[in-house]
């Protein structure tokens, strides 16, 4: 299987990468996919992928990090999408949820990064891989604003959260859906309203993504631990009971998935 979405490129795995990929090779977990949040990571992320044969990159500004990026940082996105490994862009999108460490980044400014590098995306014809947290609704209008810069299969929605009214525009207007360990917490999310494991009951297995965004979302019962694409073989494995499927069945079809949205991958 392959974890579509981590974080690798983060300082929490640098003393031990080698271990942490080897690990998830002998999960099967075959080809891991980390994703940038700001310039910097990105270019971690495609270094990576040159040390290492089965990692590859998606490079891209997080709403986080909007208001800190330096001028020039879309041409060096934009640079960095050309590489062979990089396959989509992404982290993107918007996220209005209230954190502790720096609240809510202006929204203006978020929608701003996010529609800019909806145009890199299009101009590099790559896939995006979007973050959403609490702003649904808004990253859907923007989507659908900028409908005609997407790809025929225009990315996937990672760590997908939401209620079925997102859901439902995120699957019409061609997109994946990502889940992560967190489906395996019981009860709602701070926030939310319907719970992942009802959501992804939803999602048609075609069109279904199975990612770790390591070092975070770590499954049960490791929580509290930092997590790492082995176990994305977990999350896995509780989507298949969940489906009512064998888990080879949803590694077979999710891993179809993958190449699909991303097809530099083949
Ligand atoms: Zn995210
Ligand atoms: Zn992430």
């Amino acid at each position: 299987m392959i974890d579509v979405h981590c974080h690798l490129n983060f300082h929490r795995f640098k003393d031990d990468t080698p271990a942490v990929v080897e690990r998830a090779k002998m999960a099967g977990v075959t080809r891991i996919i980390n994703a940038g949040t700001q310039v910097t990571s990105s270019r971690e992320a495609v270094i990576l992928s040159e040390q290492y044969q089965d990692l590859y990159a998606i490079v891209g500004v997080h709403p986080h990090h909007a208001d800190k990026v330096a001028p020039g940082w879309d041409k060096e996105i934009l640079e960095l999408a050309k590489h062979p490994k990089v396959l989509g862009i992404g982290e993107i999108g918007l996220d209005y949820y209230n954190y502790q460490s720096n609240g809510i980044v202006d929204p203006k400014l978020q929608r701003q990064i996010f529609e800019r590098q909806i145009e890199i995306a299009h101009e590099s014809h790559l896939p995006l891989q979007i973050h959403n947290r609490q702003a649904g609704e808004d990253v859907i209008g923007i989507l659908k604003a900028h409908k005609d810069l997407l790809q025929d299969v225009p990315g996937m929605f990672h760590c997908f959260a939401g209620d079925m009214k997102i859901l439902k525009s995120a699957l019409q207007m061609g997109f994946y859906i990502g889940f992560d360990g967190n489906i395996t917490y019981p009860g709602l999310a701070v926030g939310e309203t319907v719970e992942l494991r009802e959501l992804a009951r939803l999602v048609p297995l075609d069109r279904l993504i199975v990612e770790t965004d390591a070092p975070y979302l770590t499954p049960l019962p490791h929580r509290g631990k930092r997590n790492e694409p082995s176990y994305a073989i977990i999350t896995a494995k509780f989507i298949a009971d969940l489906k009512g499927i064998p888990f080879e069945t949803l590694v077979e079809q999710t891993d179809q998935n993958v190449y699909t949205v991303f097809d530099k991958l083949r």
